[in-house]
């Protein structure tokens, strides 16, 4: 594998699982020095022994946890060059707006948005001062296009992630950090498999719509992540993402 991402400092957020987990393995792949950021100490120390990097115990809603964690990250490694801002939930309890209660929602727009928000805000302060990062903030492809299938507030959030992101990458453009939003289509992460396993009509009611066929692998979004993270992309900001397997392109899929 290439060293695109030699010694640069890359924390990973939601890195004990699914997309973080992959692209963790794949910055350490590349060269980078892991911080691997989780709520779940086992995953969290297992993906951190993994990759020769570091695992921190942070609640990425909690604003002093988070600017810690920057600081500690700096004072100990000599910078923040790649923050990659991916820690999001999906519960049960936030389904069609007719049924999602109060609680539902703040609780997805607080650990999908307003986490995204803080590590934004203190990564960049880095950044800026270093003049140079790559900010990468997963949204989804559901940021872009409507589901009848609704989760309502997770939804939501990942339009306010993107509409963030796209917003900071134009306004530290000239500062040499770039923000992008990363926007997945659906994943074949343990919790979707398990779901779809059970439910095979609620599987092929997605999948139609997808052109490729096929849900995507957590090791295909890692892939793009390092890219937007690498140098390679060095004239890629305030971008919408999309990894999507063709979803948002399609009027008609292939049979
Ligand atoms: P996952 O559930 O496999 O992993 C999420 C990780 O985040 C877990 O390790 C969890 O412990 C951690 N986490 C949860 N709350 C946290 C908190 N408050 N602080 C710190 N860590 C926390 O999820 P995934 O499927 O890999 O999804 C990762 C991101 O990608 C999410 O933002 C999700 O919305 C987005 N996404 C997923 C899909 C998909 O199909 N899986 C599609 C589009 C976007």
């Amino acid at each position: 594998m290439a060293d695109r991402l030699f010694n640069r400092v890359a924390v990973v957020t939601g890195a004990g699982s699914g997309i973080g987990l992959a692209t963790a393995r794949r910055f350490a792949a590349e060269g980078a020095r892991v911080v691997a950021v989780d709520i779940d100490d086992a995953a969290g120390t297992k993906v951190a022994e993994e990759t020769g990097g570091v695992y921190h115990h942070v609640d990425v809603t909690d604003e002093t946890a988070v600017r810690e964690l920057y600081s500690k990250v700096a004072t100990d490694l000599g910078s923040v060059d790649i923050s990659f801002n991916n820690a999001g939930i999906s519960p049960p309890e936030d389904d069609s707006i007719l049924t999602t209660g109060l609680d539902a929602w703040e609780r997805v727009q607080k650990v999908n948005l307003t986490s995204v928000y803080l590590c934004s805000k203190y990564a960049i302060e880095r950044m800026r001062a270093q003049g140079r990062g790559s900010v990468i903030n997963t949204a989804s492809f559901v940021a872009v296009m409507g589901a009848a299938t609704s989760q309502i507030s997770y939804t939501a959030s990942k339009g306010g992630v993107l509409a963030l992101s796209r917003e900071l990458g134009v306004q530290f453009a000239r500062e040499g950090v770039r923000v992008n939003a990363l926007c997945p289509g659906p994943v074949n992460t343990p919790l979707l498999k398990e779901l779809f396993a059970a439910d095979p009509e609620r599987a092929a009611r997605r999948l139609v719509h997808v052109p490729v066929g096929r849900f995507a692998e957590p090791e295909e979004i890692a892939a793009a992540v390092a890219f937007l993270a690498s140098d390679d992309a060095s004239f890629i900001t305030a971008s919408t993402f999309l990894v999507d397997g063709g979803i948002s392109g399609a009027y008609v899929t292939p049979i």
